[in-house]
């Protein structure tokens, strides 16, 4: 309370920079992915899905987007004095280079239009390791852009409308994943996180890689602000139902417990595998409220 500099009328020099959290930053970038998304639906007259990284380009100042051999990367965003390019890696999937667009337009948002740049430098970081904080902005940096191109991609509001028609279910991740272009992981993600239905899902990826020994989370998502439902057995063996569901394409219905801090509770899942060989992995879904 004694610092009397901090409360000054704004006379005297700025503190320094307010710090910003990585919630806030999130905020911040979410909401300008939004305003995109409005400026779009405006411009074109409808907000039917789905919502593609090109039709963005002429709001963001993108003069071109080309497809070529990135090797490992999956694109890069060049500035020029009258714009941007985006090089996407011709070898990825149309609902991966979607994605990569998307989250190249992200690293527009941040750098651009609100100059995050400079706040995520001053992020405190537990760690006296000047290079890990390194990692840990660009890390950081990667999480925001990402969460920008899930939000123009599968905008909030539209994306929960076609949840409410379809449904929470398996049969309709492959629906959202259709209609807005994405891989049906990203449409996994984003079904957890704007369901109003309390829903965990994970994605689950086989055990050692080489010879599997059964399954192991990927990624748990799940509703906001909701209960925080975790896997009480991480790892699944050959013998279980959702290794049944990878060695199959079939949907398997089945129960399993979920811990919430002290709290252990058996919630019914549905799951099912996709992919083929490396590639193949399980989504699961559980509802908490029932
Ligand atoms: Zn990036």
């Amino acid at each position: 309370m004694g610092d009397n500099s901090l409360k000054s009328g704004g006379s005297i020099e700025q503190p320094g920079m307010v710090p910003l959290s990585l919630k806030e930053a999130t905020s911040l970038m979410i909401e300008k992915a939004k305003q995109l998304v409005n400026q779009l639906v405006d411009y074109r007259g409808h907000d039917k899905p789905p919502f593609l990284p090109e039709e963005y380009s002429r709001l963001v100042n993108i003069r071109k987007t080309q497809e070529t051999n990135l090797g490992d990367t999956s694109a890069l965003l060049l500035k020029f004095h009258d714009g941007y390019v985006i090089k996407v890696n011709q070898d990825h999937s149309q609902v991966r280079q979607n994605f990569s667009c998307a989250h190249e337009i992200g690293h527009i948002l941040f750098s651009s239009d609100l100059k995050l740049e400079k706040y995520l430098h001053s992020i405190e970081y537990r760690t006296f390791n000047p290079r890990k904080t390194t990692d840990l902005q660009a890390s950081d940096r990667e999480t925001l852009c990402d969460a920008a191109a899930a939000e123009l991609l599968m905008p909030e509001l539209v994306f929960r409308k076609y949840l409410s028609t379809f449904g929470i279910s398996i049969a309709s991740v492959e629906l959202l994943a259709n209609t807005f272009k994405v891989s049906l992981q990203s449409a996994t993600r984003r079904m957890a996180e704007v369901s109003i239905k309390p829903c965990v899902a994970i994605l689950w990826y086989p055990w050692p890689k080489s010879k599997p020994k059964g399954l192991r989370p990927a990624l748990r998502r799940q509703s906001r602000e909701k209960a925080n439902y975790m896997p009480v057995h991480n790892n699944v063996g050959l013998s279980s139902a959702l290794y049944k569901a990878y060695q199959n394409d079939t949907i398997i219905k089945t129960w399993k417990l979920f811990k919430d801090g002290n709290t252990v509770k058996r919630l019914p899942v549905e799951a099912k595998g996709f992919g083929h060989g490396e590639n193949r992995f399980v989504i699961s879904l559980s509802f908490s409220d029932s």
